[in-house]
């Protein structure tokens, strides 16, 4: 049997049962502590069976004094405590080291299995980007992330110096379908720029970063360094009213209307990672030779992680030239997903009621049609407050973007589901309007080796993460490029160096102006 890591407090092979809840704790002041109460609704999302002991935190107070022990000017900036930059260099290192370890990494997959429930690959790519993630910001790569710049002055000693300054008091809160990869990186991020990180992740799956929280204290990380508060979503918007003006930024990764509360409390002092209404046109060049290829593509940007994944293909335009071969293929391999490898789960935010709702409400749109899917799934123990649908796609006509069902149509089912959209050449400038009116901007995919007909396509539109080229997809949010929304001057980003920086930092300006007096100095006239 697979030992538990020394650092780790939670059993997910053995543990995890209603006999042997997993037990999990706030960080505070850089002290594990339980709350007065523990959630009696996390449940295990496959049999129903109260399986985790979380925190329900209402006292806020501690954390509020957390926020307030930071100063604006950070932990560190350029000009102070400027060892930290290596020594957070180093925490990734060993941290990313341990994760190297075959038992780490699959402790972690596991862990995200038995509270997000998708394909073991599915979980385990979150660990690697992790991993990856970690070891490209091992050594001196934090402190790069600080580089500044400088100009010549006027005259002599004058000189004028650009520096990346961190927040100070932030606050970070993540959702539950990525539970490692959102708050890990976005955590880094934070601390790399000198900040200092109170976070918050969906309950449901806050287990698995709390144990990332002892893996990074195991490799070095001073536990100071972040809060970590377990708490309902309602709870956490009244410790942000009460504590608004101690909190510099909120770094938010969720839904478009829970990102828009959040942004009012704090006077828009936020970057936002919100909804995903992602979509993908495929162009007129079909090209039999990659139809195969095409068409897994976009089973997997449907339907992987059953469709809970932010940048999950919401919506597919396909060229007349491809809809014959390529609608068929997506039925087979929809139909080739199912419960026992998880390529299908339960879905945490829609329960069947609310899915099946959605799907009649699409049907009575006239000629829609349900392509496939369209079923709940049986056999199986998934409690009822989650939801276990077939992957389902509802194909409606493109005259029905016109009418005053635009925005049930482009409403983003988080779940495994998909319209489907066929167009023709003459049809493309309407295919470009419904995209310009899609209010959400996260990824996209232009599946077409054409270069005007993808030109066309990019440069009318503005998705943050858009990919493109035969191999064009929706999904993917890697280490390797910035990852985010566009269009949103509140929008965040995360992976890179460039999304740290944009998101974590603000600038700011110190001109030197040390020089001599000036020759022949007298006071000179007002002006
Ligand atoms: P959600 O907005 O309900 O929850 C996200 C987080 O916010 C959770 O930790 C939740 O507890 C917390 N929260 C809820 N109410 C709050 C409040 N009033 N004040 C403060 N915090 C509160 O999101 P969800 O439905 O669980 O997640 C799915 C959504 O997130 C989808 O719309 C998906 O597209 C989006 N998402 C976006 C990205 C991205 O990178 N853009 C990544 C993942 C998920």
């Amino acid at each position: 049997m697979p030992q538990v890591p020394a650092f780790a407090t939670v059993d997910p092979a053995q543990g995890m049962t209603e006999a042997s809840p997993g037990h999990v704790q706030n960080l505070v002041a850089g002290s594990w502590l339980d709350a007065d109460h523990a959630r009696d609704d996390i449940i295990d999302p496959m049999n129903g069976q109260r399986f985790l002991h979380v925190p329900d935190t209402r006292v806020h107070a501690p954390f509020i004094e957390g926020l307030r022990s930071c100063p604006k000017s950070g932990l560190h900036n350029p000009l102070k405590n400027p060892d930290r930059y290596l020594a957070l260099g180093a925490i990734c290192a060993r941290a990313a080291t341990l994760l190297r370890q075959d038992d780490i990494a699959d402790y972690f997959t596991r862990l995200i299995q038995r509270v997000m429930p998708k394909s073991w690959p599915q979980c385990a790519a979150e660990v690697t980007v992790t991993r990856v993630f970690l070891e490209n910001f091992s050594g001196d790569s934090v402190r790069f992330l600080s580089r500044g710049f400088s100009n010549p002055g006027d005259y002599q000693g004058q000189e004028t110096r650009g520096y990346r300054w961190p927040f100070g008091p932030v606050v970070l809160i993540a959702p539950f379908n990525f539970p490692i990869e959102i708050p890990a990186l976005q955590v880094m991020g934070a601390l790399f720029m000198g900040n200092r990180p109170l976070v918050k992740v969906d309950s449901k799956v806050s287990v698995v970063f709390e144990q990332f929280l002892r893996l990074l204290i195991h490799a070095g990380l001073p536990a100071t360094d972040v809060d970590l508060i377990h708490c309902p979503g309602s709870e956490m918007g009244k410790l942000l009213d009460v504590a608004k003006d101690d909190i510099r930024m909120v770094q938010f990764t969720g839904s478009s209307s829970v990102a828009e509360q959040v942004s009012t409390i704090v006077n828009g002092a936020v970057r936002l990672e919100d909804a995903g209404f992602d979509w993908k046109v495929i162009g007129p060049d079909f090209q039999a030779d990659w139809l195969d290829y095409v068409a897994w593509q976009s089973d997997q940007d449907a339907y992987s992680a059953s469709g809970q994944k932010c940048s999950a293909q919401s919506i597919i335009f396909v060229h007349e030239n491809w809809e014959k071969a390529l609608l068929p293929k997506l039925a087979e391999l929809a139909a080739r997903r199912k419960l026992d490898d998880l390529t299908l789960g339960p879905v945490l935010t829609w329960t069947n009621e609310k899915m099946l709702a959605h799907i009649d409400a699409l049907l009575a749109i006239s000629d829609a049609e349900l392509l496939f899917g369209g079923k709940t799934l049986e056999g199986h123990s998934i409690p009822a407050c989650y939801g276990a649908l077939e992957a389902t796609a509802v194909k409606v006509p493109l005259g029905a973007f016109g009418t005053a069902q635009f925005e049930l149509i482009t409403t983003e089912l988080f779940g495994p589901f998909q319209i489907v959209v066929t167009y023709t050449d003459s049809e493309l400038p309407m295919v470009l309007d419904i995209l310009e009116r899609i209010s959400h901007h996260l990824t996209a995919g232009v599946v077409s080796n054409d270069a005007l007909f993808l030109k066309k396509v990019l440069g009318a539109t503005v998705n943050g993460t858009t990919y493109c080229g035969m191999r064009g997809r929706t999904t993917g949010a890697p280490q390797n490029h910035w990852f985010g929304p566009c269009g949103d001057p509140r929008a965040a980003g995360i992976g890179t160096p460039e999304a740290i920086i944009a998101t974590w930092s603000g600038h700011r300006e110190i001109v030197s102006d040390q020089g001599p007096l000036p020759d022949g100095w007298s006071t000179p006239p007002p002006t």
